[in-house]
Order: structure tokens, then C-alpha cells, then sequence
């Protein structure tokens, strides 16, 4: 396995009314390619801060992340902004999608926007293929009030896909979603790790997370623990009730 992520010494403060608020103090970790992370840890802890710094969403106050070859906390926008485009996908509680667009041209956008893929039948071949995989293609030409919230998820994750990118950045991408829908997308979410690609996200579910193959717990910006999940020789419950142990242990 190669590293596809350095996080070092990462920190982001936020200034309101002169106050300075540390959310991150100096974290640091790396990620391996092909690894599933979880970022769990108390609300406010800094797990969102994380996701969106390390991704280039949001800039770091100090520290380095590097990404697959690229500094990114050197940077400028643009370039920064091509590189999340290409090379990252990204997930949210809040399935994000444009109003006056089918769920099609949606999961279609980012492919438009990018420089990777300009034949248009090859990019309208490779949405409708991913919709096939996520077992939605029958909502391709809906509108996205006309759909459930685990359908919509699944279309943010073919949308998250569409320009293939070596890692995805989810947050709390089952939050919104009730226990059924909730296993769906986490299994497409496993699906696509199986497949290759690198997933990074934050969850409160341990039941998400148990399906991860690392769980990093954040406490007040650091990082408190790491939690090794990589043997698959147990049970999926065996694994949940060890993780669950150890996030009791960690003071969750
Ligand atoms: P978590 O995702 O773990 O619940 P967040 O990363 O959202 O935590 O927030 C961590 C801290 O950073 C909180 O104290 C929050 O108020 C603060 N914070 C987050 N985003 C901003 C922002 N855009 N401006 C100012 N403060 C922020
Ligand atoms: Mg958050």
C-alpha cells in the first residue's frame, strides 16, 4: 500500500470577535491507499473542521496536507479547486443538489466542470452506469423532490464518483437517514472501497464506522485514539461491539 494523504501538524483557528477558538491543535495522520477511515468523536469536537481542511474545502491556519503528490496546503484556489474536482469526491448529511436539475444532470455536473472527460455520450454512459450500480437508474429523469432520502444519497454517491477519484470525504453521509437507508448507503460506500477507492468520513453510527478499517477519535481538535478495525475474520457484530467498547473507553 502507498500513502495517498499526510496530515501534518494541521491547525485551524477560527477568529469571532477577536476570540480565538483552536478547533484543530496540531493533528496528524496519514492515510494508506485503499483504507476506510471513520472520524467519530463529541460534536464540536472539530470532525467537520478536519474533513474540510484536509480536503482543500477549507484553509488550514497551519500545518501541511498532502495529497497524492500535491501540497495542497501550498496551493492557490484554482489549483486547489481542479484537484477536488479530478481527484476527490465528496459527500454530505445534507444531500446538496440543484433544484432546477433531473438527478441525472446533477450526478453529471462535476464531470462537466472538470478537464478529465469531454465526450458527452461517454459522460452521460458513465452516470447511467453508476446509477445502474447504486440500483437507482429508474430515478435518472426525476426531480430531486421526487425521491426518497436514502435514493437521494445514493445519487450524491454516483455524483461523488463521477469523475472516478482516488479518495472520498463523506460527512456523516448517513446522518439524515433512517436504519435501512443507512445500510444501503453504507454498503454501496463499502462496495466502492472494495473497489479501490480511499474513503475518509466522518459518523456518529458505530454501526457505519464498524465498517471501516481504522476509526481515528477526535477529542477538542486532537486526535485521543486510533482504533484498528482491519480484521475481517470476525462477525459484523463481533466488530461493532469491539469498536463500541472502545469508543465507551474513549469516553463517548
Ligand atoms: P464537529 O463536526 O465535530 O461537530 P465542527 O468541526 O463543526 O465540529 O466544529 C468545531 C468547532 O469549530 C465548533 O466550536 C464550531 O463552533 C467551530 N466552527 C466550525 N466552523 C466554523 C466557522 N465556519 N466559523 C467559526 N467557527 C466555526
Ligand atoms: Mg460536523
Amino acid at each position: 500500500m502507498s500513502k495517498i494523504m499526510d496530515v501534518k501538524d494541521l491547525c485551524k483557528t477560527y477568529i469571532i470577535e477577536k476570540q480565538q477558538n483552536h478547533v484543530l491543535k496540531n493533528v496528524s495522520f496519514s492515510v494508506e491507499e485503499g483504507e476506510m477511515i471513520a472520524i467519530m468523536g463529541p460534536s464540536g469536537s472539530g470532525k467537520s473542521t478536519l474533513l474540510y481542511s484536509v480536503s482543500g474545502m477549507d484553509k488550514a491556519t497551519a500545518g501541511t496536507v498532502n495529497f497524492n503528490g500535491h501540497e495542497l496546503t501550498k496551493m492557490g484556489e484554482k489549483e486547489m479547486a481542479d484537484v477536488r474536482l479530478d481527484e476527490m469526491g465528496f459527500i454530505f448529511q445534507q444531500m446538496y443538489m440543484m433544484k432546477n436539475l433531473t438527478i441525472l444532470d446533477n450526478i453529471l455536473l462535476p464531470a462537466f466542470e472538470s478537464s478529465k472527460e469531454k465526450d458527452k455520450d461517454k459522460v452521460v454512459k458513465h452516470g447511467e452506469d453508476l446509477m445502474r450500480k447504486l440500483g437507482i437508474i429508474e430515478i435518472a429523469g426525476h426531480d430531486i423532490n421526487e425521491v426518497s432520502g436514502g435514493q437521494l444519497q445514493r445519487a450524491c454517491i454516483c455524483r461523488s464518483m463521477i469523475n472516478d477519484p482516488k479518495i472520498i470525504f463523506a460527512d456523516e453521509p448517513t446522518g439524515a437517514l433512517n436504519r435501512t437507508s443507512s445500510k444501503e448507503v453504507i454498503d454501496e460506500l463499502a462496495k466502492l472501497n472494495e473497489e479501490g477507492t480511499t474513503i475518509l468520513m466522518v459518523t456518529h453510527d458505530a454501526k457505519v464506522a464498524a465498517r471501516c478499517s481504522r476509526v481515528l477519535y477526535l477529542v477538542d481538535g486532537n486526535i485521543r485514539g486510533e482504533y484498528n478495525n482491519s480484521d475481517k475474520t470476525k462477525s459484523e457484530k463481533e466488530r461493532e461491539r469491539a469498536l463500541t467498547t472502545w469508543l465507551m473507553d474513549q469516553g463517548w
